[in-house]
């Protein structure tokens, strides 16, 4: 999955999701990217987050709409990411080990967080002066 969240200089946000799937996923499954709420959320006058890894498990918490709505009580990106992140582990707790998803956020005055469940999930931050790979801290 590819999330992407951008920002305007007038400071309007917005996101998009793409992605191929889970491999040999079963026909017919929709995953969490074209989920609004799951792989993607906006709130332009709040933040933006967006998701990847195993679907099932993002959707389960609605998690870019839950990042965005702990945004909006006031956590920063990051901490709305992690929290997102420690309520998939207790979701999916038997089997976490197998399960990988990570979060990317944006508030509305350009701040951002990730978070994964394990190692390995790496983001771009852009801006007009620079461009940076950035390794997502994670939970293990
Ligand atoms: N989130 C995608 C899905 O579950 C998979 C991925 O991140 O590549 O369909």
């Amino acid at each position: 999955t590819i999330g992407m969240i951008g920002m305007d200089e007038a400071g309007n946000l917005a996101g998009s999701c793409t992605t191929s799937g889970l491999a040999y996923k079963m026909h017919g499954r929709v995953g969490d990217s074209p989920v609004i709420g799951a792989g993607l959320f906006v709130d332009n006058e709040v933040g933006a987050a967006t998701a990847t890894g195993l679907g099932e498990s993002i959707i389960r918490i609605c998690g870019s709409f839950l990042i965005v709505e702990l945004m909006r009580q006031g956590r920063t990106p990051q901490e709305a990411c992690e929290e997102a992140v420690k309520r998939l582990i207790a979701k999916n707790s038997k089997n976490i080990k197998d399960i990988q998803a990570g979060f990317l956020a944006m508030n509305k005055e350009g701040e951002i967080g990730a978070f994964a469940v394990h190692p390995g999930f790496n983001f771009a931050k852009g801006t007009m002066q620079s461009n940076q790979m950035i390794d997502s801290k994670s939970h293990f």
